[in-house]
């Protein structure tokens, strides 16, 4: 059973913003995976529930006329992960979809949620920092243009108002252009674990294929929140591909990071991982661009 006061089920998103308006303290379900298992653990128990997991205008993957990606906040997992825009454009969030949980949280799991929920192990949270992913965030006043890299908070707290919801991520063409990334998941195990550590980092190379012209980097786990690693993308900025390059990224990266100790793994044990994961990350970002290492 759960403990829940009104169940509120719009018809549209109108419907919804509307509803949204008239009450702000309702729990917004889209699909439950974390919503859910919070009520039943009795932390959001006895709340109104505003239902917007049916509202399919809010699901689905599309590329506008100048090339930018949007993706609706009520797309599971698996449908980012199927979408041949993402598999073309973005491989790297399919790489990070594919280790959310197990497959039935990736089929009732949305995006939307991942990110709105606040939480820094979110898998899909590190690669659409590193995109430079700007929200779409709507009530019925209008719609609220921000940037992801400015939406969280602190921990489990976002620039979500009372009235919002999120109606789209985008990703600019310029983000994703010419570009090869790869994100990294450290966790206890295989599957149906959140990240110890994460690491979304993505390259573009100079023609030639023989310097960085430009490169983005995130952490998941690694702060109380989702976090650029804008020193790294500084220090690698116009190298070539050496061991000192990869020692020097995961050196700079500690500048851009703030781990804890918690029952997962100590914090000597993060800053081991910062470092090593953003050797690693970098390293197969070149070579998927066609960059080669000199030894
Ligand atoms: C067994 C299990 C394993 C898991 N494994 C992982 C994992 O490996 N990696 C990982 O990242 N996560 C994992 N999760 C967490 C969870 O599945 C994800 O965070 C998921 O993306 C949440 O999406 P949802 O649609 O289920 O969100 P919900 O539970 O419906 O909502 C989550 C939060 O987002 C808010 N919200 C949702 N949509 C909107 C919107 N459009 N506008 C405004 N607010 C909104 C809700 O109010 C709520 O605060 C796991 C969960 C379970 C139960």
């Amino acid at each position: 059973m759960f403990d829940f006061k009104e169940l509120y089920q719009p018809k549209n998103l109108a419907d919804a913003l509307r509803l949204r308006k008239e009450h702000p303290d309702a729990v917004i379900l889209a699909g439950g995976s974390d919503v859910l298992i919070n009520i039943r653990a009795g932390k959001e128990a006895g709340r109104d529930i505003l239902n917007i997991f049916g509202l399919d205008e809010l699901r689905g993957i599309s590329m506008e006329p100048d090339g930018t990606l949007v993706i609706l906040p009520l797309t599971s997992f698996s449908h980012v992960s199927q979408s041949p825009l993402i598999q073309q454009n973005i491989p790297t969030l399919q790489e990070a979809v594919d280790q959310v949980g197990g497959p039935q949280i990736r089929n009732i799991g949305t995006i939307g949620g991942n990110i709105c929920n606040g939480v820094t192990s979110a898998d899909s949270a590190t690669t659409l920092k590193a995109f430079d992913a700007i929200l779409e965030l709507s009530s019925v006043e209008g719609k609220r243009i921000v940037p992801y890299a400015d939406f969280n908070k602190g921990p489990g707290k976002v620039d979500l108002r009372p009235d919002e919801l999120l109606t789209a991520i985008r990703i600019p063409k310029e983000s994703y252009q010419d570009t090869y990334g790869h994100y990294i998941k450290y966790a206890m195990r295989r599957a149906m674990d959140i990240a110890t550590m994460a690491c979304s980092a993505n390259v573009r190379l100079d023609a030639k294929k023989q310097h960085i012209e430009r490169m983005r980097i995130a952490y998941g786990v690694a702060a109380p929140v989702p976090v650029r690693g804008f020193t790294v993308e500084k220090v690698v900025q116009g190298r070539g591909f050496d061991q000192a390059l990869l020692d020097d990224a995961a050196k700079a990266a500690l500048n851009d990071v703030n781990p804890r100790t918690s029952w997962r793994a100590s914090k000597e044990f993060r800053i081991h991982l910062i470092e090593e994961l953003t050797r690693r990350a970098l390293k197969t970002s070149i070579e998927r661009a066609g960059g080669k290492f000199n030894g």
